[in-house]
Protein backbone atom coordinates (compact mmCIF):
# COMPACT_ATOMS: atom_id res chain seq x y z
CA UNK A 1 0.00 0.00 0.00
CA UNK A 2 1.42 3.26 -0.79
CA UNK A 3 1.08 6.26 1.18
CA UNK A 4 1.02 9.77 0.36
CA UNK A 5 0.81 13.08 1.82
CA UNK A 6 -1.51 15.82 2.15
CA UNK A 7 -0.25 19.16 1.81
CA UNK A 8 -1.29 23.05 0.80
CA UNK A 9 1.52 25.32 2.04
CA UNK A 10 5.20 25.83 2.07
CA UNK A 11 5.27 24.55 5.70
CA UNK A 12 4.05 21.10 4.65
CA UNK A 13 6.75 20.13 2.92
CA UNK A 14 9.18 19.38 5.43
CA UNK A 15 6.96 16.88 6.65
CA UNK A 16 7.62 15.38 3.12
CA UNK A 17 11.28 13.77 4.29
CA UNK A 18 9.97 12.59 8.21
CA UNK A 19 7.02 11.14 7.61
CA UNK A 20 7.91 8.55 5.17
CA UNK A 21 5.37 9.52 2.50
CA UNK A 22 6.66 8.52 -1.20
CA UNK A 23 4.90 11.96 -2.26
CA UNK A 24 2.26 14.16 -1.82
CA UNK A 25 -0.83 13.23 -3.36
CA UNK A 26 -2.65 15.73 -2.83
CA UNK A 27 -1.87 19.79 -2.83
CA UNK A 28 -4.39 21.65 -2.18
CA UNK A 29 -3.59 24.91 -4.27
CA UNK A 30 -6.15 26.81 -3.04
CA UNK A 31 -4.49 27.46 0.51
CA UNK A 32 -2.53 30.11 -1.26
CA UNK A 33 -4.65 31.73 -2.32
CA UNK A 34 -6.91 32.58 1.01
CA UNK A 35 -3.91 33.27 2.31
CA UNK A 36 -3.52 35.97 0.15
CA UNK A 37 -5.91 39.57 0.39
CA UNK A 38 -5.59 39.84 -3.59
CA UNK A 39 -5.39 37.10 -6.29
CA UNK A 40 -1.60 36.19 -6.70
CA UNK A 41 -0.07 36.60 -9.80
CA UNK A 42 1.31 33.65 -12.14
CA UNK A 43 5.18 34.54 -11.31
CA UNK A 44 4.35 34.15 -8.20
CA UNK A 45 2.41 30.92 -8.13
CA UNK A 46 4.76 29.44 -10.52
CA UNK A 47 7.64 30.51 -7.86
CA UNK A 48 5.96 28.47 -5.32
CA UNK A 49 4.96 25.63 -7.27
CA UNK A 50 9.09 25.26 -8.33
CA UNK A 51 9.96 25.55 -4.76
CA UNK A 52 7.48 22.67 -3.90
CA UNK A 53 8.59 20.20 -6.31
CA UNK A 54 11.87 20.88 -5.28
CA UNK A 55 11.08 20.37 -2.39
CA UNK A 56 9.65 16.95 -2.85
CA UNK A 57 13.06 15.91 -4.57
CA UNK A 58 11.83 13.90 -7.32
CA UNK A 59 8.65 12.52 -5.45
CA UNK A 60 5.24 13.07 -7.28
CA UNK A 61 2.82 15.71 -6.30
CA UNK A 62 -0.33 15.93 -7.45
CA UNK A 63 -1.33 19.15 -7.69
CA UNK A 64 -5.03 20.00 -7.18
CA UNK A 65 -5.88 23.16 -9.08
CA UNK A 66 -8.25 25.79 -7.16
CA UNK A 67 -11.03 24.68 -5.34
CA UNK A 68 -13.18 27.57 -3.98
CA UNK A 69 -16.76 28.11 -3.19
CA UNK A 70 -18.79 25.60 -0.06
CA UNK A 71 -16.56 26.05 2.72
CA UNK A 72 -13.31 28.22 0.77
CA UNK A 73 -14.76 31.75 0.09
CA UNK A 74 -11.80 33.67 -1.51
CA UNK A 75 -12.07 37.65 0.33
CA UNK A 76 -11.41 39.11 -2.18
CA UNK A 77 -13.92 37.23 -4.85
CA UNK A 78 -17.70 38.39 -4.82
CA UNK A 79 -19.72 35.95 -2.75
CA UNK A 80 -22.27 33.77 -4.06
CA UNK A 81 -25.45 33.87 -2.02
CA UNK A 82 -26.46 30.80 -2.68
CA UNK A 83 -29.02 28.45 -0.91
CA UNK A 84 -26.45 25.61 -0.99
CA UNK A 85 -23.03 26.78 -0.89
CA UNK A 86 -21.92 22.49 -1.01
CA UNK A 87 -23.69 22.35 -4.10
CA UNK A 88 -23.01 25.20 -5.70
CA UNK A 89 -20.75 27.30 -7.87
CA UNK A 90 -17.48 25.95 -6.31
CA UNK A 91 -14.50 24.21 -7.55
CA UNK A 92 -14.14 22.65 -11.28
CA UNK A 93 -17.67 24.54 -12.38
CA UNK A 94 -15.90 28.24 -11.53
CA UNK A 95 -12.68 26.85 -13.12
CA UNK A 96 -14.91 26.19 -16.44
CA UNK A 97 -16.97 28.84 -16.45
CA UNK A 98 -14.25 31.78 -15.54
CA UNK A 99 -10.89 29.70 -17.71
CA UNK A 100 -8.45 32.71 -16.88
CA UNK A 101 -7.96 31.53 -13.10
CA UNK A 102 -8.04 28.01 -14.15
CA UNK A 103 -5.59 28.71 -17.06
CA UNK A 104 -3.19 31.24 -14.94
CA UNK A 105 -2.58 28.89 -12.67
CA UNK A 106 -1.96 25.69 -15.40
CA UNK A 107 0.54 28.27 -17.16
CA UNK A 108 2.09 28.84 -13.61
CA UNK A 109 2.37 24.85 -12.91
CA UNK A 110 3.81 24.42 -16.37
CA UNK A 111 6.44 26.78 -16.02
CA UNK A 112 7.41 25.46 -12.04
CA UNK A 113 7.65 22.19 -13.66
CA UNK A 114 10.74 23.14 -15.68
CA UNK A 115 11.09 20.07 -17.71
CA UNK A 116 10.06 17.88 -14.82
CA UNK A 117 7.14 15.55 -14.80
CA UNK A 118 3.79 17.19 -13.74
CA UNK A 119 0.73 15.95 -12.15
CA UNK A 120 -2.50 17.92 -12.05
CA UNK A 121 -5.62 16.68 -10.92
CA UNK A 122 -9.58 18.60 -11.27
CA UNK A 123 -11.25 18.94 -7.93
CA UNK A 124 -14.90 17.86 -8.30
CA UNK A 125 -15.16 16.45 -11.77
CA UNK A 126 -18.99 14.90 -12.09
CA UNK A 127 -19.54 14.18 -15.34
CA UNK A 128 -16.93 13.32 -18.38
CA UNK A 129 -17.44 16.43 -20.47
CA UNK A 130 -16.25 18.56 -17.46
CA UNK A 131 -13.04 16.41 -17.44
CA UNK A 132 -12.78 16.85 -21.23
CA UNK A 133 -13.52 20.31 -21.12
CA UNK A 134 -10.50 20.83 -17.99
CA UNK A 135 -8.12 19.02 -19.47
CA UNK A 136 -8.71 20.75 -23.25
CA UNK A 137 -6.92 23.44 -20.77
CA UNK A 138 -3.91 21.98 -19.79
CA UNK A 139 -3.64 20.73 -23.27
CA UNK A 140 -3.79 23.90 -24.64
CA UNK A 141 -1.61 25.88 -22.32
CA UNK A 142 0.85 22.97 -22.92
CA UNK A 143 1.13 24.28 -26.46
CA UNK A 144 1.00 27.63 -25.78
CA UNK A 145 3.99 27.75 -23.73
CA UNK A 146 5.82 25.46 -25.96
CA UNK A 147 5.14 27.97 -29.07
CA UNK A 148 6.34 31.20 -26.58
CA UNK A 149 9.74 28.60 -26.26
CA UNK A 150 9.20 27.96 -22.35
CA UNK A 151 9.94 24.37 -21.66
CA UNK A 152 7.67 21.81 -21.32
CA UNK A 153 7.06 19.13 -18.43
CA UNK A 154 8.32 15.47 -19.42
CA UNK A 155 5.53 13.90 -18.85
CA UNK A 156 1.95 15.58 -17.95
CA UNK A 157 -0.57 12.98 -15.80
CA UNK A 158 -3.85 14.68 -15.89
CA UNK A 159 -6.82 13.19 -13.60
CA UNK A 160 -9.83 13.58 -11.34
CA UNK A 161 -10.82 13.92 -8.35
CA UNK A 162 -14.32 11.61 -7.72
CA UNK A 163 -16.31 13.56 -5.25
CA UNK A 164 -19.82 13.02 -6.51
CA UNK A 165 -21.07 9.58 -7.15
CA UNK A 166 -22.35 10.51 -10.60
CA UNK A 167 -18.85 9.90 -11.73
CA UNK A 168 -18.37 6.63 -10.74
CA UNK A 169 -21.13 5.79 -13.39
CA UNK A 170 -19.72 7.93 -16.00
CA UNK A 171 -18.78 6.09 -19.38
CA UNK A 172 -15.45 3.46 -19.80
CA UNK A 173 -14.02 6.22 -22.24
CA UNK A 174 -13.80 8.70 -19.32
CA UNK A 175 -12.04 6.39 -16.99
CA UNK A 176 -9.49 5.34 -20.20
CA UNK A 177 -8.71 8.69 -20.37
CA UNK A 178 -7.76 9.89 -17.11
CA UNK A 179 -4.35 9.11 -16.36
CA UNK A 180 -5.44 8.54 -11.96
CA UNK A 181 -8.55 9.36 -10.16
CA UNK A 182 -8.71 10.31 -6.47
CA UNK A 183 -11.51 9.84 -4.11
CA UNK A 184 -12.09 12.99 -2.26
CA UNK A 185 -13.78 10.98 0.41
CA UNK A 186 -14.95 13.86 2.61
CA UNK A 187 -17.14 15.01 -0.28
CA UNK A 188 -17.85 11.67 -1.44
CA UNK A 189 -19.53 10.59 1.69
CA UNK A 190 -21.20 14.17 2.13
CA UNK A 191 -23.14 13.49 -1.09
CA UNK A 192 -23.43 9.87 -1.19
CA UNK A 193 -25.56 10.15 2.30
CA UNK A 194 -26.66 13.64 1.94
CA UNK A 195 -24.78 14.42 5.06
CA UNK A 196 -23.53 18.09 5.34
CA UNK A 197 -19.49 17.56 6.53
CA UNK A 198 -20.15 21.05 7.83
CA UNK A 199 -23.00 20.31 10.02
CA UNK A 200 -21.80 18.55 13.70
CA UNK A 201 -25.30 17.39 13.70
CA UNK A 202 -24.89 14.51 10.91
CA UNK A 203 -21.09 14.32 10.04
CA UNK A 204 -20.67 11.64 12.39
CA UNK A 205 -24.02 10.20 11.40
CA UNK A 206 -23.13 7.75 9.22
CA UNK A 207 -19.70 5.58 9.21
CA UNK A 208 -17.29 5.28 6.38
CA UNK A 209 -17.09 1.71 7.56
CA UNK A 210 -20.97 1.29 6.32
CA UNK A 211 -21.50 -1.17 4.48
CA UNK A 212 -23.16 0.25 1.39
CA UNK A 213 -20.52 2.96 0.93
CA UNK A 214 -17.60 0.57 1.19
CA UNK A 215 -19.55 -1.41 -1.51
CA UNK A 216 -19.83 1.72 -3.71
CA UNK A 217 -16.13 2.68 -3.28
CA UNK A 218 -15.44 -1.26 -3.85
CA UNK A 219 -17.33 -0.54 -7.08
CA UNK A 220 -15.26 2.62 -7.66
CA UNK A 221 -12.04 -0.08 -7.41
CA UNK A 222 -13.81 -2.48 -10.06
CA UNK A 223 -14.23 0.26 -12.68
CA UNK A 224 -10.66 1.54 -12.54
CA UNK A 225 -9.42 -2.00 -12.64
CA UNK A 226 -11.01 -2.24 -15.42
CA UNK A 227 -9.67 0.80 -17.07
CA UNK A 228 -6.34 -0.13 -15.80
CA UNK A 229 -6.82 3.50 -14.33
CA UNK A 230 -4.59 4.36 -11.22
CA UNK A 231 -6.84 5.02 -7.93
CA UNK A 232 -6.18 6.70 -4.47
CA UNK A 233 -7.96 8.15 -1.68
CA UNK A 234 -6.95 11.36 -0.20
CA UNK A 235 -10.22 12.31 2.17
CA UNK A 236 -9.62 12.64 6.08
CA UNK A 237 -10.62 8.96 6.35
CA UNK A 238 -7.63 7.75 5.06
CA UNK A 239 -5.17 9.19 7.64
CA UNK A 240 -7.84 7.03 10.10
CA UNK A 241 -5.83 3.93 10.49
CA UNK A 242 -8.93 1.65 10.84
CA UNK A 243 -10.63 2.97 8.01
CA UNK A 244 -6.91 3.12 5.95
CA UNK A 245 -7.43 -0.71 6.84
CA UNK A 246 -11.30 -1.45 5.19
CA UNK A 247 -10.31 0.93 2.41
CA UNK A 248 -6.90 -0.99 1.56
CA UNK A 249 -8.54 -4.15 2.44
CA UNK A 250 -11.41 -3.15 -0.67
CA UNK A 251 -8.58 -2.94 -2.72
CA UNK A 252 -7.92 0.87 -2.46
CA UNK A 253 -3.97 0.79 -2.52
CA UNK A 254 -3.01 4.52 -2.31
CA UNK A 255 -4.04 6.36 0.34
CA UNK A 256 -2.84 10.25 0.85
CA UNK A 257 -3.24 11.94 4.36
CA UNK A 258 -2.13 14.50 6.34
CA UNK A 259 1.64 13.30 7.42
CA UNK A 260 0.88 12.95 10.41
CA UNK A 261 -1.25 9.64 10.20
CA UNK A 262 1.18 7.99 7.99
CA UNK A 263 3.51 6.42 10.79
CA UNK A 264 0.26 5.20 12.56
CA UNK A 265 -1.28 4.08 9.50
CA UNK A 266 1.81 2.12 8.50
CA UNK A 267 2.43 0.52 11.66
CA UNK A 268 -1.18 -0.91 11.39
CA UNK A 269 -1.12 -2.09 7.68
CA UNK A 270 2.53 -3.59 8.44
CA UNK A 271 1.02 -5.83 11.04
CA UNK A 272 -2.27 -7.03 9.32
CA UNK A 273 -3.23 -9.47 6.76
CA UNK A 274 -5.38 -7.68 3.78
CA UNK A 275 -6.33 -10.38 2.38
CA UNK A 276 -7.41 -11.58 5.97
CA UNK A 277 -9.24 -8.15 6.82
CA UNK A 278 -11.08 -8.32 3.30
CA UNK A 279 -12.94 -11.84 4.12
CA UNK A 280 -13.43 -10.59 7.50
CA UNK A 281 -15.69 -7.43 6.15
CA UNK A 282 -17.14 -9.83 3.27
CA UNK A 283 -18.07 -12.15 5.81
CA UNK A 284 -19.84 -9.49 7.92
CA UNK A 285 -21.48 -7.88 5.36
CA UNK A 286 -23.04 -10.95 3.98
CA UNK A 287 -24.94 -10.57 7.20
CA UNK A 288 -26.44 -7.49 6.93
CA UNK A 289 -24.81 -5.61 8.80
CA UNK A 290 -25.00 -1.94 8.93
CA UNK A 291 -21.34 -1.45 9.34
CA UNK A 292 -18.37 -3.29 9.19
CA UNK A 293 -16.65 -1.64 12.19
CA UNK A 294 -17.52 -3.80 15.14
CA UNK A 295 -16.37 -7.21 13.00
CA UNK A 296 -13.31 -5.20 12.05
CA UNK A 297 -12.33 -4.08 15.31
CA UNK A 298 -13.03 -7.42 17.12
CA UNK A 299 -10.69 -9.03 14.87
CA UNK A 300 -8.00 -6.57 15.08
CA UNK A 301 -8.37 -7.50 19.02
CA UNK A 302 -7.80 -10.78 17.91
CA UNK A 303 -5.06 -10.07 16.34
CA UNK A 304 -3.46 -7.91 18.94
CA UNK A 305 -3.90 -11.05 21.59
C1 LIG B 1 -12.25 15.58 -0.14
O1 LIG B 1 -13.33 16.11 -0.42
O2 LIG B 1 -12.15 14.45 0.36
C2 LIG B 1 -10.98 16.30 -0.39
C3 LIG B 1 -9.80 15.69 -0.27
O3 LIG B 1 -11.05 17.61 -0.72
P1 LIG B 1 -11.38 18.75 0.36
O4 LIG B 1 -11.41 18.12 1.71
O5 LIG B 1 -10.33 19.77 0.19
O6 LIG B 1 -12.75 19.18 -0.12
MG1 LIG C 1 -13.37 17.87 -1.71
Amino acid sequence: VALHMNAGLMADLPSLEGSGAEGVGLFRTELQFLIRNKMPQRAELATLYARVLEAAKGRPVAFRTLDIGSDKVLPYMKPQDEPNPAMGWRAIRVGLDKPGVLRMQVQALIRASDGRPLTIMFPFISEQAEFLEARSHVLRELHREKSLGHQVPSKVDIGAMLETPSLAYAPDSFFQMADFISIGGNDLKQFFFAADRENERVRKRYDTLNSSFLTFLQFIVARCAASGTSLSFCGEDAGRPVEALALAAIGLRNLSMRPASIGPVKALLRGVDLAAARAVIDTARSAGVETVRPALMEWLAAQAG
